[in-house]
């Protein structure tokens, strides 16, 4: 089954300008803005500029610059926080995809959290 990417959704709404947002970092191929609602002191969402609904679509069909774009991003945001493990304290990345993964705007997001211990990963069920 293809992908289905939908303009609508909030992230596309970002990249587009028609939605303020507090940015950390931008390159050619990924924007990383503070999370509205920060579940962590530090909570960054880095997210590609192009239509990927979420990992496994970029994964497999995104343009090696476009991998390579959005992964430095991510790297980039770890540096200007502090956060990279060499040096700092650490973090945790999620990215949730589809239904079980719980994620709510298709528009394929990384989370970066940190700034406190944050626990194991998963609740047991
Ligand atoms: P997910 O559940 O993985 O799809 O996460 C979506 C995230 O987007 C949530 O953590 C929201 O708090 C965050 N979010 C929703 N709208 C905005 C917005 N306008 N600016 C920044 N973050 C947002």
């Amino acid at each position: 089954m293809p992908y289905i990417y939908d303009d609508q959704n909030i992230f596309a709404k970002i990249l587009r300008g028609e939605i303020p947002n507090d940015t950390v970092f931008e390159n050619d191929h990924a924007l990383a803005f503070r999370d509205l609602y920060a579940q962590a002191p530090d909570h960054v969402l880095v997210i590609p500029k192009g239509p990927y609904v979420c990992y496994d679509h970029f994964a497999s069909e995104a343009s090696d610059a476009e991998i390579i774009g959005f992964t430095r991003a991510t790297a980039e945001v770890c540096k200007l926080l502090g956060l990279a493990a060499n040096e700092g304290d650490g973090y945790r990345v999620i990215s949730n995809a589809g239904e079980n993964g719980v994620q709510e705007v298709l528009h394929l997001h990384v989370h970066i959290l940190a700034g406190r211990p944050l626990g194991r990963m998963l609740q047991k069920a």
